[in-house]
């Protein structure tokens, strides 16, 4: 991807999303996430060229690899994939700015505990299944108030930013759209709390789901083609 390209693609998004937050109000802001999992260290480079801060991975390792090469730059990087047991104190060691991902309570204990031994915390968002799907992780949304409020309470080496979910997979934008708002009414719950991310919308859904009112969306393919 040449400098152009990356200039051309993040103008046309960030238009896109601009028309989106405008439709809620001019007060919303929405944060954009540059998934960058298919995409190479220079690609990534070339889009911070043209302006994008934020980027997100879903892999442990390929998040070591493309931070530490890009480490001169002032990336915040998220973490956006399933996190596995065995891989939690090396994502640790990486202080992402922000893990999105965090999908159980029993994660959260094992989370806590590596976080503590290490004296750190980490930011942390509770994801959740609001398309119901087998096929993705994340808590049910009858109990995501329930687990927020323990994680809270019980694990304090994770702050708790928000939530984030992933659309249903589908091309019907009105089951999108309900599983959307299914994550909205939740988010509105843990406001209170301190929730301040709702991270939701990918590449061929952000700007429903900026409608729907999240405002931080995740996008890979759109960003990066
Ligand atoms: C890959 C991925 C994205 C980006 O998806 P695109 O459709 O390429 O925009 C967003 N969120 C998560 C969790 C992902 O794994």
């Amino acid at each position: 991807m040449d400098k152009k390209r990356a200039t051309k693609n993040l103008d046309s998004l960030i238009t896109k999303v601009e028309a989106a937050r405008l439709r809620v109000s001019e007060h919303h802001i929405v944060k954009i996430i540059g998934i960058s999992k298919y995409s190479t260290i220079d690609d990534i480079k070339t889009l911070y060229e043209a302006g994008q801060r934020a980027f997100g991975e879903n892999k442990v390792q390929d998040l070591k690899i493309k931070s530490e090469a890009l480490e001169e730059f002032p990336i915040e990087w998220h973490f956006v994939g399933t996190l596995q047991k065995n891989k939690i104190n090396n994502l640790i060691d990486l202080n992402p700015t922000l893990v999105h991902s965090l999908d159980s309570l029993e994660l959260a204990e094992e989370l806590n505990k590596k976080l503590s031994i290490k004296n750190k915390k980490m930011s942390c968002l509770l994801q959740i299944n609001s398309a119901y799907e087998d096929t993705k992780s994340g808590v049910d949304p009858k109990d995501a108030l329930d687990i927020y409020k323990k994680i809270i309470k019980f694990y304090p080496n994770i702050i708790l930013k928000g939530i984030m979910s992933i659309g249903a997979n589908t091309e019907n934008r009105e089951t999108i759209k309900k599983s959307f708002l299914v994550t909205k009414k939740i988010f509105d719950d843990v406001k209170i709390l301190g929730g301040i991310y709702c991270s939701m919308g990918m590449s061929n859904d952000f700007d429903l789901a900026i409608e729907c009112g999240s405002n931080m969306i995740r996008v890979g393919s759109t960003l990066f083609k």
